[in-house]
């Protein structure tokens, strides 16, 4: 067991108060007051009017996709850089995955090769019905020109902004940038629910379809009818209850990644062989986790420093493998794939989390710096 965390859940100073008042009021139940006001304050919060919460970021991709049209054999594109949830819904409802590369300047989507992949779809007849934008690490996409070569075909977006809630994009807040956006609040993430998601749309209807799905698809009858297949997909008044609370020290829990991003990029500024994620000029991210890669020509390698940082207990990880080179999606295409490919063979997570302690930062610092100049 590391002694130092990746990114572990920081709880503030009044959700227990909150998930007291769900006891107090024997709403312990599924869905109760606290639900209804997690998803106004969370809507207000990123400028998207509906909001519906549910059991996990996952749920809320599965849902999205469902609501956005995506049926069995339908092609849905995906960045190829970001975690196995992103893309494990479009399996789950028989459609095809087909994974775009990075680009270097933010690590997302690269909306050029995403714009002349269409093109090329579009003169194929095999366009795709949605396409799965992420946030990754807490960074934006380059929303715009993703927007713009999707509407040009009306493609569908989905915004996968799990890693991202507190993000901006020319000033804008992550997450309203698709048809769908979606947001998780598993222990992991900036703010926590100890496991739930949100989905959020300008569309009333989608949001609705949302609820719907998730509370089993029951048709309006005093008995239970059902004419389409539910799921349980709705988060509890309890984790409600927690998720109100983190939503109020969202903004300080951001400034704290950061600052943990900032002073592991001045420790490094002199290590040639270090260069920290970029901030693309669009945005101002989360840094969820603080990332780097490691010059290909350098002596250490990626691994050298995480079998280091690890061996005094501390959790460090490559950062993600790009989804057209996971075992579980072999044979799916891939639009490009090298930038995504040089940056999982490089890139290495660094703890992040927003409780770390001046003295755990300074010994990651010392470990990587010791490793780089051994
Ligand atoms: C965490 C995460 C998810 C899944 O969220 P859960 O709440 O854990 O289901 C989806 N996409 C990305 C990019 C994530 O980081």
């Amino acid at each position: 067991m590391p002694r130092i965390y990746l990114s572990s859940p920081h709880i503030g100073s009044d959700e227990r108060a909150l998930v007291t008042d769900a006891f107090d009021t024997n709403w312990v139940a599924p869905l109760g007051p606290h639900v209804d006001a997690f998803e106004r304050e969370l809507a207000s919060y990123v400028h998207v009017p509906h909001a519906a919460a549910l059991s996990s970021g996952t749920a809320a991709i599965h849902l999205g996709l469902r609501l956005l049209g995506v049926k069995r054999d339908d092609e849905v594109w995906c960045s190829s850089m970001t975690f196995s949830a992103s893309a494990n819904p479009i399996l789950y409802e028989g459609a095809i995955p087909v994974f775009v590369d990075a680009e270097r300047s933010s690590w997302n989507m690269d909306p050029a090769l995403l714009a002349d992949a269409l093109d090329d779809a579009a003169r194929r007849g095999r366009l795709p019905r949605v396409v799965i934008v992420v946030d990754l690490y807490g960074q934006s996409a380059d929303h715009d020109p993703i927007r713009a070569a999707c509407a040009k075909y009306g493609v569908k977006i989905l915004e996968d902004a799990a890693e991202a809630l507190g993000a901006t994009y020319k000033g804008e807040p992550c997450g309203g940038f698709g048809d769908v956006g979606i947001f998780s609040f598993n222990g992991n993430k900036i703010i926590t629910t100890s496991g739930g998601g949100m989905l959020v749309a300008h569309d009333q209807a989608i949001v609705d379809g949302a609820r719907f799905l998730a509370t089993q698809a029951r048709d309006p009858a005093p008995h239970y009818e059902h004419s389409v297949v539910g799921f349980n997909y709705r988060l509890s008044n309890i984790c409600a209850a927690i998720g109100r609370g983190q939503l109020r020290v969202l903004d300080e829990r951001v400034a704290a990644r950061r600052r943990v991003f900032a002073r592991y990029a001045e420790a490094f500024a002199d290590l040639p062989a270090i260069t920290m994620m970029p901030e693309a000029p669009w945005g101002h991210g989360t840094r969820w986790l603080s990332c780097l890669t490691v010059d290909g020509a350098s002596d250490v390698g990626r691994e050298d420093i995480r079998l280091a940082l690890l061996a005094k207990e501390i959790e460090a990880r490559p950062v993600w493998k790009p989804m057209h080179r996971q075992p579980v999606f072999a044979g799916c295409r891939a639009i490009g794939g090298a930038v995504s490919e040089d940056l999982f063979a490089r890139g290495l997570c660094l703890p992040s989390g927003s409780n770390l302690k001046d003295a755990d930062i300074d010994e990651v610092i010392d470990v990587v710096r010791a490793t780089v100049l051994r």
